[in-house]
């Protein structure tokens, strides 16, 4: 016992770990006056459809550094979340893609569009998250029909009871729901089917393993199943090549994102994706 903390004493001095711990502190001041400064912006990714069409897209968050240019969310957000910013960071992004939301409501080319937004476990399991939500679509004006939440497993696992009801009340005014990076989590069986989620999203990592040694097409084969027992949509994440969409699409896949189609794109690029796919 005694030898253990000992060395446990011993490995705070470690100086890898110091430095990594005041990389930390750093980031997390840097991440307060980005909040205050807004430095943040969200580019979107199109969910596509096999057939073609185009069904929304996710927001994904950028960090626009002044001297780093822009930063990816891998190396902030498990900051933000071990500091609780991922809270207003988190209302940030929900506003922000609100607005995006209401601007696609309004345009011919764009009105059926639905908004995919990330949520953080943090974020989620505050007292007020349901009533944040429908404050920020009062306040926006955007379409609660054609909003859908991505929830991970991790999320869901950590307080059913409390997670199914504030599921059911944001269904209740159209509110859908995404199961992101599915298959890499530790999801049950015995409560997947009591949640009100209208799609599971394919983990990359299966998709990239479809042609290779792992079990990424089999994995794939088993989420497909899944998806029709349980009556839900499933979208296929990280889709590069025509080789995994011939997969996905043969294998009952209803939808796609990825680099094939397309890259996360700023609002203006996306708008002129879409009016260039109008147009030709
Ligand atoms: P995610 O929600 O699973 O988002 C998909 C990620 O895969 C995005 O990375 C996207 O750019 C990337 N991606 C899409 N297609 C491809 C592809 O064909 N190939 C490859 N290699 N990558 C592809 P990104 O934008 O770096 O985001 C990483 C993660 O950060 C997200 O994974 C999500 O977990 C988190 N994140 C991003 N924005 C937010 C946010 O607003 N709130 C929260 N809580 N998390 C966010
Ligand atoms: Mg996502
Ligand atoms: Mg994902
Ligand atoms: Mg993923």
């Amino acid at each position: 016992q005694a030898k253990a903390a000992g060395r446990n004493t011993i490995a705070c001095f470690d100086p890898e770990m110091q430095l990594r711990v005041a990389a930390s502190v750093a980031l997390e001041a840097d991440l307060r006056r980005a909040l205050a400064q807004e430095e943040f912006v969200l580019h979107y990714q199109p969910q596509v459809g096999v057939d073609g069409r185009l069904a929304g897209a996710e927001a994904l968050l950028r960090w626009n550094h002044p001297q780093r240019g822009l930063v990816s969310p891998a190396e902030f957000i498990p900051v933000a979340e071990d500091t609780g910013l991922i809270v207003p960071l988190g209302q940030w992004v929900l506003r922000s893609a609100c607005r995006q939301l209401a601007q696609w409501a309004g345009g011919a080319a764009t009105a059926a569009l639905e908004m995919a937004v990330n949520v953080s476990a943090h974020q989620f399991h505050r007292p007020d998250f349901v009533g944040q939500v429908l404050a920020v679509l009062a306040e926006t004006g955007a379409p609660a029909g054609r909003l859908k939440l991505e929830l991970t497993e991790s999320l869901l696992l950590k307080d059913v009871a409390g997670t199914v009801e504030k599921m059911f009340l944001l269904r209740e005014v159209g509110v859908g729901f995404a199961l992101d990076d599915f298959g890499t989590g530790y999801s049950s069986l015995s409560y997947l089917h009591r949640l009100p989620l209208d799609q599971l999203k394919i983990d990359r990592s299966f998709i990239q393993e479809i042609s290779g040694e792992g079990h990424g097409a089999a994995i794939v084969r088993i989420i497909v199943a899944l998806g029709q027992a349980l009556d839900m949509t499933v979208l296929a994440e990280g889709v590069e090549t025509a080789a995994q969409f011939d997969f996905i699409v043969a294998e009952g896949c209803q939808a796609y994102q990825g680099y094939l189609y397309s890259r996360p794109l700023p609002a203006e690029r996306l708008a002129e994706f879409i009016a260039a796919r109008a147009g030709g």
